[in-house]
C-alpha cells in the first residue's frame, strides 16, 4: 500500500472509512468525487489463504456504473462463462452466460483486485493510511479514531464513520453480531481440472456442500463447506477427505490432493448496522454465506448506499440514520429467507443430516 501520510494528532476529515476491502475502497472513492473530505484507514493486507472468487454480472455493472470496470489491468479478472451445481439432486445443472444480457461472471484475483482499488484512491488524491484501527469514540462534535502502525499510535477524528471492516474483525463494536452459522473451509490447491477448467462448480453432499473453481495461475481452488462445531477434534483433514469420497464431481476435480488449510466463513449481520453518525457497510454489516455467490456485489452495493446516506447527512439530512438502519435490517431479513429457502432445497435429499438440519435450523431461528 503506497505513501504513509503524516497525520498531526487532531485532523478533521468529514468522513474516515474503515477499512479497504472492495466496499470501503468504493465508499470512500464515491464520497470523496462527491467532494466529501474523506480519509481510508485500513490495515496491512494479512497473507492469509485465498480463496477462488466470482464477480457476479450484478458486480461487473456496479464497477461499470462507478467508471472502474474498464479500468481494471485484464489479468485481474476473467470470464467464467459457466457454473454448474449439484444441488437439488445428484446430477450437475449447467448455467451458461453465453445468452445473458447482463454478460458472464467473472473469476477475480483478489487481492490484487484490493491492492488496485486503494490504488485507485491514490491516483485520485484521496488519503489512504495504514494501520490498525483499535477504537472508534463518539463525542459532540463527531469520531475519534485510534489507530496503530508498526508500533506508533495515532488518532484522528471526523464527523461521520463508515466501518466497511469485513468479516473477521471483532475490535469495532458500534452495533451487535447476530450469529448465523459457524460456517468454514477446509480447503486445498490441486491441478488445473482438464475437463472444465474455467467452471465453478458446486455439489452438496449429505455432510456440507462442495465448491471449486480456478485461480489466476489456472490451478483449481477446492473446499468442503462445513461447520465448526461438526467437525470432532479438530480432524478437519480425515473428515474432508471421508466427504471427499462422498461425492461424484470432486472426487474427481480435486482427485488426492490433501486438504488442510481451515479458512473461517461465519455469517452474522449486525444490530443496527447504523446509528447517529455511523454506518456499516459490506461484510461488517452482514457477512453473507458464500453459496449467495454474491458477497461481493452486495459489499459493492452496500457501498454506494452508505455513500449515499453519509453524502446525504453531509447535505444536513439528520434522518437518514435510522433509515440507513431499517435499509439493512430489511436486506437482512431478505438475505436470511433466500438462504433458508436454498438450504431447505438440499435439506430434503439428506433430512436427517447433521449438517443440513442445523443450517436450516440456524436459518429458521433468524427469519
Ligand atoms: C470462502 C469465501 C468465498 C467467497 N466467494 C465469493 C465469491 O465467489 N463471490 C462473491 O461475490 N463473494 C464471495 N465471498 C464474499 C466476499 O469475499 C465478501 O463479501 C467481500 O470480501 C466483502 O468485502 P468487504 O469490503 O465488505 O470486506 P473485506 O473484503 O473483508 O474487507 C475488509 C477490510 O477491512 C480491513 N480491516 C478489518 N479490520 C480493520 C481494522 N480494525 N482496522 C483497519 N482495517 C481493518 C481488512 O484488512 C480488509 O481490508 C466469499 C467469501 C468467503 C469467505
Amino acid at each position: 500500500m503506497g505513501r504513509r501520510l503524516r497525520l498531526p494528532r487532531f485532523v478533521d476529515y468529514s468522513v474516515v472509512v474503515v477499512g479497504g476491502g472492495p466496499a470501503g475502497a468504493l465508499a470512500a472513492l464515491k464520497l470523496a468525487r462527491s467532494g466529501a473530505r474523506v480519509l481510508l484507514l485500513t490495515r496491512e493486507p494479512s497473507p492469509r489463504a485465498q480463496a477462488a472468487e466470482i464477480l457476479s454480472p450484478e458486480g461487473r455493472e456496479i464497477l461499470e456504473r462507478e467508471t472502474l470496470w474498464h479500468q481494471i489491468p485484464l489479468d485481474l479478472t476473467w470470464p467464467c462463462p459457466a457454473m454448474a451445481a449439484a444441488w437439488e439432486g445428484p446430477d450437475l445443472v449447467w448455467t451458461s452466460f453465453a445468452q445473458a444480457p447482463s454478460g458472464c461472471a467473472w473469476h477475480i484475483d483478489r487481492p490484487r483486485f484490493d491492492a488496485w482499488m486503494i490504488g485507485r484512491l491514490e491516483a485520485e488524491s484521496i488519503p489512504v493510511e495504514t494501520g490498525t484501527v483499535d477504537a472508534v469514540q463518539k463525542d459532540a462534535g463527531g469520531w475519534r479514531i485510534e489507530f496503530r502502525a508498526g508500533n506508533t499510535h495515532h488518532s484522528t477524528s471526523s464527523r461521520f464513520l463508515i466501518l466497511a471492516t469485513g468479516r473477521s474483525s471483532r475490535t469495532i463494536r458500534l452495533g451487535t453480531r447476530r450469529p448465523i452459522d459457524r460456517l468454514c473451509l477446509v480447503a486445498t490447491t490441486t491441478d488445473r481440472d482438464p475437463i472444465n477448467p474455467d467452471a465453478l462448480i458446486v455439489e452438496a453432499t449429505a455432510d456440507g456442500w462442495w465448491y471449486s473453481a480456478p485461480l489466476l495461475d489456472g490451478r483449481l481452488f477446492a473446499a468442503w463447506m462445513t461447520d465448526f462445531s461438526l467437525v470432532q477434534d479438530g480432524g478437519y483433514a480425515q473428515a474432508a477427505a471421508a466427504s471427499l469420497s462422498q461425492t461424484a464431481v470432486h472426487a474427481r476435480r480435486v482427485g488426492d490432493a490433501r486438504l488442510t488449510t481451515i479458512i473461517g466463513a461465519a455469517t452474522w449481520t449486525m444490530t443496527p448496522a447504523a446509528g447517529v453518525g455511523w454506518m456499516a457497510v459490506g461484510d461488517a454489516a452482514l457477512a453473507r454465506d458464500p453459496i449467495s455467490g454474491d458477497g461481493l456485489a452486495s459489499a459493492l452495493r452496500s457501498a454506494c448506499h452508505g455513500a449515499d446516506v453519509v453524502a446525504a447527512a453531509l447535505a444536513g439530512d439528520t434522518s437518514v440514520w435510522a433509515a440507513a438502519a431499517g435499509y439493512t435490517d430489511a436486506v437482512a431479513s431478505r438475505y436470511r429467507r433466500q438462504r433458508l429457502d436454498l438450504y431447505r432445497v438440499a435439506q430434503k435429499r439428506w433430512p436427517t443430516s447433521a449438517f443440513w438440519r442445523r443450517f436450516a435450523a440456524v436459518s429458521d431461528a433468524g427469519r
